[in-house]
């Protein structure tokens, strides 16, 4: 499939990745807007968030549980960080892979734009 975060995945595109199991990538951000940005992706093929189906109730969840752990290991926990899904082009959604964004390393701006 032409996907790029498929691609990625599958180590046909290089990325600086922090971490992989079965079932997530997590890499960095190729431009990002905080000391720290990365992206948490499913290796399963998802659009977007409209596109959950019932069996990913876990994959989420365990996208979540990665970030969480990343933010501890990078010492971003205490101080705080976002999460952020972007779900199609009216939320600003560039790639239409799943993706999990975890900002962090910098004060953040409430509301986001
Ligand atoms: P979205 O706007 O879809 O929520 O987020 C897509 C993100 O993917 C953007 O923050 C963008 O910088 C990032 N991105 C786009 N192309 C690449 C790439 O080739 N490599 C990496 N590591 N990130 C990318
Ligand atoms: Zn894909």
């Amino acid at each position: 499939m032409n996907c790029l975060f498929c691609q990625i995945a599958q180590g046909a595109i290089p990325a600086y990745i922090i971490y992989q199991d079965d079932v997530v990538i997590a890499f960095n951000d190729i431009k990002p807007h905080a000391p720290q940005h990365l992206l948490i992706v499913p290796k399963k093929h998802i659009s977007t968030l409209n596109d959950l189906e019932t069996e990913d109730t876990l994959l989420v969840g365990h996208m979540v549980q990665t970030a969480s752990r990343l933010a501890k290991e990078n010492n971003i926990a205490e101080d705080g960080y976002r999460l952020v899904i972007n779900c199609n082009a009216g939320a600003g959604q560039t790639v239409f892979h799943l993706h999990l964004h975890l900002l962090g390393g910098r004060q953040l701006a409430w509301p986001p734009g």
